[in-house]
């Protein structure tokens, strides 16, 4: 069992609280509060309940030294913004300061430390780094899914210096969604997976060929598929090393009569005139020096006909280069049916940092069943395997 925040008694406590605040950047600014948003809940839970809360997170990779550009500062403005509190800042999250500034926190007051991974003892688990942060409170929580699939100083090797330890309100709701929910899913169960990489969501493809009733496939990782099918994909993405692989489950597929289903046309870009081409281009006739970016029309209709007979739909990946408004169609026109159904009952869950950005990007984030923070503790989760950090709470 892992012990909820809500079964502590929080008055008067000071919470050492793991937090993702690892939101992505952009020229310094952030590009996507998604994670800062969904922080929200169990900071203003412990807030009502008279407690303080001392916050540490990482940010980026700045590879165990200070670098400006990933301080947490910004993010802590951000957060305080959200808060409409103040928020006091530490720039060495070891430092006997910091200590002093946790330790005098009064009841309602919140103290952000500065990036983890200014230490390189962060990622290295080390266990005097683990201690000394372990100073900063009397009760740690970790509401940190999307770094639960690591084994870090900050989300493990720290949980050796305290008695009371559980999880906070997000990183409950994600164990509810995507474990609990998972286990005895409502069918049928569709997955329909797409973004760049074949190589990320293996794992997840050869599980839920056993689980799923349907799995579909866009966006570029179908285009390792379409090469394993010896079709002439142009110059369009593929995986090279993962051709064999995307042939092996084809062949499982078949064998075990689970559909497999790919687009059947697709919006291109043409690399000579360096624009897109107007028609959808069916995906047996891509010439050498086009690449297909989207899904086209008769895949959106075909792809939304298998969604309408969903009972529970996991959905990680972008149809098509969503970032470029030529290429958006597909995922937006899937993403909006999804939404559609999700308010009509069923249960649609997301995945992954790309699909929650584009989900955001089209306004329809807060319109799906749930909405994970995770990328790779996600996919760990819908895999099948357990999340070290977490495993490291039970009682
Ligand atoms: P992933 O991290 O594997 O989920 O990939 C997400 C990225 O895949 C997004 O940035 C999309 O722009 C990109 N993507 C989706 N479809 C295609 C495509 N047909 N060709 C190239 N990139 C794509």
């Amino acid at each position: 069992m892992i012990r909820s925040i809500k079964s502590f008694d929080l008055k008067g406590q000071t919470i050492l609280m793991r937090l993702d605040l690892n939101v992505p950047l952009y020229n310094e600014k952030i590009e996507d509060d998604f994670r800062l948003i969904s922080c929200v809940p169990t900071i203003k839970y412990c807030l009502e309940q008279g407690a303080s809360i001392v916050i540490m997170s990482h940010l980026g990779r700045p590879e165990g030294k200070y670098k400006e550009k990933f301080s947490l500062i910004s993010v802590g403005e951000a957060l305080a913004a959200m808060l409409e509190l103040p928020i006091k800042f530490s720039q060495d999250c070891i430092s006997q300061d910091a200590i002093d500034t946790s330790l005098s926190l009064k009841q309602g007051e919140i103290h952000l430390l500065e990036n983890l991974r200014f230490h390189s003892e962060e990622q290295e688990n080390d266990p005097e780094f683990s201690r000394r942060l372990s100073r900063h409170g009397k009760l740690y929580i970790n509401d940190a899914f999307g770094t639960a699939h690591r084994k870090h100083a900050s989300n493990f090797g720290v949980v050796d210096n305290f008695k009371y330890y559980g999880i906070g309100l997000l990183v409950e709701r994600e164990l509810k969604y995507l474990k609990e929910m998972m286990s005895k899913p409502k069918r049928p169960l569709i997955v329909l997976l797409g973004g760049a990489k074949v190589s990320t969501k293996i794992e997840l493809i050869k599980r839920y060929l056993h689980l799923a009733d349907k799995i579909v496939i866009g966006g570029g990782m179908a285009f390792t598929f379409f090469k394993a099918m010896g079709y002439n994909i142009g110059k369009s993405l593929v995986e090279s090393k993962m051709v064999k692989n995307a042939r092996s489950i084809i062949d499982l597929a078949r064998a075990s009569g689970k559909e497999l289903i790919l687009p059947v046309d697709l919006i291109c870009f043409d690399s000579i005139s360096s624009s897109p081409i107007e028609n959808a281009v069916d995906v047996r006739e891509i010439s050498d020096n086009i690449a297909g970016l989207d899904i086209g029309p008769k895949s959106i209709k075909l792809f939304n006909e298998i969604i309408d007979s969903a009972s529970t739909i996991i959905w990680n990946g972008p149809m098509g280069v969503f970032e470029d408004d030529a290429f958006s169609n597909g995922t937006k026109s899937i993403a909006e049916n999804l939404s559609n159904i999700a308010e009509g009952g069923v249960n649609v869950i997301a995945g992954g940092g790309d699909t929650s950005s584009a989900l955001r990007y089209f306004g329809l984030g807060e319109r799906l069943t749930h909405v994970s923070t995770g990328g790779g503790s996600s996919f760990e989760l819908m895999s099948g395997n357990n999340l070290v950090a977490l495993e490291r709470l039970e009682v």
